[in-house]
């Protein structure tokens, strides 16, 4: 058994994206319904691990709302003075995608605190690691503006305040959510103390972003990777990914802990978007990761709760990954486990072609600069 952290607020739960069709926001065109990015996906996760006795063998981290001074390590004064604008008046959207509600600043703020206090708790040994279990999401949040319903960056802000406190020197993050990671690779694209893996599909959100071409500039080239994965990759294509990418990439760059920007929206029911994965893939790249952080780390490790829509099948693919972090085991099994046999699981020819281009590129890249240093 591990000492494993748990980040966790029914606050979070409160931040209202309004009545959308998905992920539009009708305006009296469509008949509304609830938008794609709402509490339950994550509230029936914390729900499972209630019932089953979980959450009580992990241990709480306690954390309060990041100030001004926290969300301006990576966001622009204008752009924290508009979402607080925007949360205290009727609501809107911070800039793409991104709506805020009335209130949602203050559970925004909350959320970068979680994620920031979980990783600083991990660094400082008071746990060995920690499952946040945050909302809104934040890997897509930029600089100046709020993308793809995440409004703070999260893992940025929380990677960022460690780096200051000097309690950790590298860090690797790596984000298995089915979107590309770009608000994350924005805040560390020029940093080299800072290694940020995507695995994503390919052209899907933000489509303008995720190549294999960005590698990271100036101090931070070399240290940004992006794999790009076809349109109905399943748990093949990402274990192949994951091992012939992630983990030596993780090797040569000897961080001193790795945070995971971990979204469910790879997941096989996911409606957002059109990879295979179950359950049991989430709990092989944490068995993966764990592997990874144990021989370069002393095991410290930080998964953050990112996306992921299918209300029923989200709480699973958690409930897996917090087994395999915290070592607990409950008697719930996946019903949907033999899906496995019907999808398309083995990684094939074109699927192997676009892990290439990533070893060839950013892989490569990366390697070198580890071996010049
Ligand atoms: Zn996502």
């Amino acid at each position: 058994m591990n000492r494993t952290g748990f980040v966790w607020q029914e606050r979070f739960m409160w931040h209202f994206t309004g009545p959308a069709a998905g992920s539009y926001q009708v305006r009296g065109d469509l008949q509304p319904g609830v938008h794609v990015e709402n509490a339950e996906t994550k509230r029936k996760l914390k729900n499972l691990l209630d019932a089953y006795e979980v959450t009580a063998q992990l241990q709480a981290i306690p954390f309060g709302e990041a100030t001004d001074a926290d969300l301006q390590r990576f966001h622009t004064p204008e752009y924290v003075a508009r979402v607080q604008q925007l949360s205290d008046q009727a609501g809107g959207d911070a800039g793409e995608y991104a709506p805020v509600g009335c209130g949602s600043a203050e559970i925004a703020r909350l959320g970068v605190g979680g994620t920031t206090a979980a990783i600083a708790a991990v660094a400082s040994g008071e746990v060995d690691n920690a499952y946040a279990l945050v909302r809104p999401p934040g890997h897509h949040a930029e600089r100046d503006q709020g993308r793809g319903f995440c409004i703070f960056n999260n893992i940025g802000l929380g990677i960022l305040s460690a780096l200051d406190a000097m309690l950790v020197d590298r860090v690797a993050v790596l984000d298995w959510d089915v979107h590309h990671g770009n608000g994350t690779q924005q805040a560390f694209y020029e940093r080299a103390d800072v290694l940020t893996i995507s695995l994503h599909q390919d052209m899907l959100y933000p489509s303008d972003s995720g190549q294999t071409e960005e590698m990271g500039e100036s101090a931070g080239e070399g240290f940004n990777i992006n794999v790009p994965l076809p349109a109905g990759s399943g748990g093949g294509a990402y274990l192949a990914a994951m091992d012939q990418i992630v983990l030596p990439a993780l090797h040569a760059f000897k961080p001193t802990m790795i945070v995971v920007a971990s979204g469910y929206d790879a997941g096989y029911f996911d409606p957002m978007s059109h990879m295979l994965l179950l359950a049991n893939h989430f709990r092989q790249f944490t068995q993966s990761v764990m592997k990874a952080a144990n021989e370069l780390c002393g095991g410290r490790l930080v998964i953050n709760h990112e996306g992921g829509y299918s209300d029923f099948y989200v709480p699973l693919c958690g409930l897996a990954v917090i087994e395999e972090l915290s070592g607990i085991a409950t008697p719930v099994r996946d019903p949907y486990a033999a899906t496995e046999s019907v999808a398309n699981q083995e990684l094939m020819p074109h699927q192997q072609e676009y892990i290439d281009r990533a070893k060839r590129g950013p892989l490569a890249a990366l390697l070198a600069r580890c071996e010049a240093m």
